[in-house]
């Protein structure tokens, strides 16, 4: 029977610390054995998860999570989704999420507060505009939303930039997606998780994945903190864990792990409705419901897996935000945090098979995987349910750093996120 809560009912459980709550997942044990194990419980691997029972119609599933769900960078990032990349495999698979972003919180019947308040990305150099007009025309030709536009119209979209023509680095024009905007991160993971849980798939928080046992070239199964779990199929989704996972497996992965921080002010009265970063001066900025500016810029200059970055990013951010936003220069930040993101040469993901039979990796999002996270899930599930690649993740196969076939969204869209 469904409790009825009464304005009472909640005050009383609220005193309660949570033990009255309702749950919204199972916390199963790990059973022996799973057609497939999912190993990593962000919003990428449980989107994955959720994607494998509804669109393949698979139960036997679990999602092993070392510590809680959307602990990693799904929790720590700043939000941010668009789909104006511009080589023609990016687009298309960015704009099949922002297509699935549209209808998610009716998909899941959660919602993930998907706000598609636009985002601009700013031009400051004669260079900075000739790609944008080159990215906004190619976004075009594949039937992506964008416009290229000057800084009195970006003064409209954000009363509060500084488009003055005398400051460092003068704001010369901006694309301007308005399809892209924000999404609340932990509701993105708790949607998934619960929806996935309905299907029958088993999430299993606090268990970490400490060896890939392999025979003649084929998985047989995950060591775990809880024990051996026996499995055909190990589909590894761990973002900056991402290169020590493939080592266990043997495997030397193309990524990189460092350090991506972000920043939050006290909160404000509503003062910005748009998404806006820049490239040239390096920060990015946006208003979240509770009001304050979400704020972040590029990853610290070093490989690591420490949770925090380095105190002269943030100096450098907060200089860059300031440019842009005088006026947010007597606003005192709240917290700070960091996370540790997989970047890849080409600043593209790596969705694929392995060498190994029935292992499969969805990793190298660096920056800009938050966006993805349904796109992602729905290639990756197609990919591992039919162990071949999904057609617009076929261009992200691991194959291409052998090939030389990458995809370099690094120089070209000229954006972090
Ligand atoms: C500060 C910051 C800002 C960002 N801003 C944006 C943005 O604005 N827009 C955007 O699109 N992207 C952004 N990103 C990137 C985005 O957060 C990531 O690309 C995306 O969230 C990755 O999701 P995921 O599910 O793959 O990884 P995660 O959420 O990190 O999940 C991986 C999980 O694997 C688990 N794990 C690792 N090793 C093991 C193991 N051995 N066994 C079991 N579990 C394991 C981890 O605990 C973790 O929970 C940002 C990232 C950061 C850090």
């Amino acid at each position: 029977m469904v409790k009825k809560y009464s304005g009472f009912n909640l005050f009383v459980n609220s005193l309660s610390y949570n033990e009255n709550w309702q749950k919204i997942w199972r916390s199963p044990q790990p059973k022996r054995s799973y057609d497939i194990v999912v190993v990593g419980g962000g919003g990428h691997g449980l989107a994955t998860a959720y994607y494998l029972a509804k669109n393949h119609g698979m139960r036997n599933i679990a999602v092993v999570e070392k510590g809680y769900l959307g602990g990693g960078n799904t929790g720590r990032n700043t939000t941010i989704i668009r789909s104006n990349y511009l080589w023609d495999e990016a687009a298309q698979l960015y704009e099949l999420s922002l297509k699935l972003w549209e209808g998610l919180s009716q998909e899941l019947n959660y919602n993930v507060m998907f706000s598609q308040r636009g985002v601009l990305n700013l031009g400051h150099t004669l260079q900075d505009m000739r790609d944008i007009e080159r990215r906004v025309n190619a976004n075009r030709l594949n039937g992506i939303d964008g416009e290229v536009v000057a800084p009195k119209r970006i003064k409209e979209i954000a009363p509060l930039i500084n488009i003055s023509s005398s400051c460092r680095y003068p704001i010369l024009g901006a694309s301007w997606q308005p399809r892209g905007g924000t999404a609340r991160h932990d509701a993105v993971a708790w949607g998934y998780a619960r929806a996935a849980d309905a299907l029958g798939v088993d999430i299993i928080q606090q268990t970490e994945v400490t060896d890939i046992r392999i025979e003649n070239g084929r998985v047989l199964g995950a060591e775990t903190s809880k024990g051996f779990i026996q499995t055909p199929k190990l589909a590894c989704v761990v973002a900056g864990h991402s290169g020590p996972v493939a080592a266990l497996a043997g495997l030397r992965l193309p990524v990189e792990s460092r350090p991506l921080q972000a920043l939050v002010s006290e909160p404000l009265k509503p003062c910005l409705d748009t998404v806006v970063m820049s490239n040239a001066v390096h920060g990015y900025v946006s208003q979240s419901d509770k009001g304050d500016l979400v704020i972040g810029a590029g990853v610290d200059g070093y490989n690591g897996f420490g949770q925090r970055g380095s105190f002269h990013i943030i100096e450098h951010t907060l200089q860059a935000i300031c440019e842009l936003f005088p006026a947010f220069s007597r606003v005192r930040m709240n917290r700070q945090w960091g996370g540790v993101v997989d970047v890849c040469p080409d600043a593209c993901p790596i969705i694929s098979k392995t060498s190994v039979d029935g292992l499969y990796f969805n990793c190298g999002w660096g920056t800009g995987g938050f966006k993805a996270t349904p796109g992602s899930g729905y290639v990756f599930a197609d990919t591992v349910a039919n162990d071949r690649p999904h057609r617009l993740a076929a261009a992200f196969d691991i194959e291409r750093f052998n090939t030389g076939a990458l995809i370099d969204e690094h120089g070209a869209a000229g954006v972090a996120h």
